[in-house]
């Protein structure tokens, strides 16, 4: 049994602010380590669930959180960006289940600590074949195209919820109640981590039973339509190939299945940004 854990930071034990997710802040220090944490309690789970092999994606910025030094010795990191597949890095190797660690709800969703998708700066609103589709969504359509389920997630109540109404019966875990987009009643690390591995020993049991979530098929071919923060970033958009423009802010563009939707939008992204 092989699983992936697939990490962001803003859903980490205790994150209220950008502060503690920029690498430039002197507050950064203290939540990678709370991120690692985060992430060894799932890792923990998992092994004591009956897992053979756990990878370890960090998806969080330029991939160069997580504490290799603090990393359960038993698992594997993959860091560092950009990799071929992003946040969930791996999913193409025999990979049996996913856990998303860390992670955080749509743009546009309240009460939901950080909530946006793939870039605040860029992204207004991004839909999947018509359905409004955070990080959540995209990277468990990512590894749906993959066969593999998603059966876990930890983050702020808000999080955990959009990938219940996405995924039906994945695991939760809930690590904050979010009361506005950079407020939260936060449990201690300790409490947070507890909840994560108990969560994990949940998700791998349900798993082996066959009563986990089946993996997010989308149907194909898949149309991407992005509403982008400034009209320029849609002319930056309009320049590859097959895009069309839908008004001043919105692109769209049709690809034949998840993976080239999700390098497209990656690239999208990436120039959009400039
Ligand atoms: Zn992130």
């Amino acid at each position: 049994m092989k699983i992936l854990i697939a990490a962001d930071m803003e859903g980490v034990s205790g994150v209220v602010h950008w502060d503690h997710v920029d690498s430039q802040h002197g507050e950064y220090a203290r939540f990678r380590r709370l991120m690692t944490g985060d992430v060894n309690a799932a890792i923990r789970g998992g092994y004591e669930a009956g897992a053979d092999e756990v990878i370890v994606s960090d998806g969080h910025g330029s991939g160069r959180n997580i504490l290799v030094e603090e990393l359960d010795p038993r698992a594997r990191l993959n860091s560092g960006s950009p990799s071929p597949l992003a946040m969930v890095q791996g999913i193409d190797s025999g990979v049996n289940a996913a856990m998303f660690v860390g992670y955080h709800a749509r743009v546009g969703a309240q009460n939901a600590i950080l909530d946006h998708t793939w870039s605040s700066s860029a992204v207004a609103n991004v839909w999947l074949n018509g359905r409004v589709m955070g990080e959540i969504g995209w990277n468990a359509a990512v590894c749906g195209h993959f066969d593999v389920p998603v059966i876990l997630i930890s983050g702020d109540q808000t999080a955990c919820a959009e990938a219940a109404a996405l995924l039906g019966p994945v695991e939760t875990a809930v690590v904050k109640q979010a009361s506005g987009r950079m407020a939260a009643e936060c449990l201690p690390p300790d409490a947070a981590q507890q909840r994560i591995y108990e969560a994990a020993l949940r998700a791998m049991r349900r798993l082996r039973e066959g009563q986990a979530p089946q993996p997010l098929r989308l149907p194909q071919p898949i149309t991407v339509t992005v509403e982008w923060v400034h009209s320029e970033m849609a002319d930056r958009a309009m320049l590859f190939p097959g895009v069309r423009r839908l008004e001043g802010k919105w692109t769209e563009f049709n690809v034949d299945d998840m993976l080239a939707a999700y390098r497209a939008f990656r690239t999208a992204v990436t120039a959009a940004r400039g």
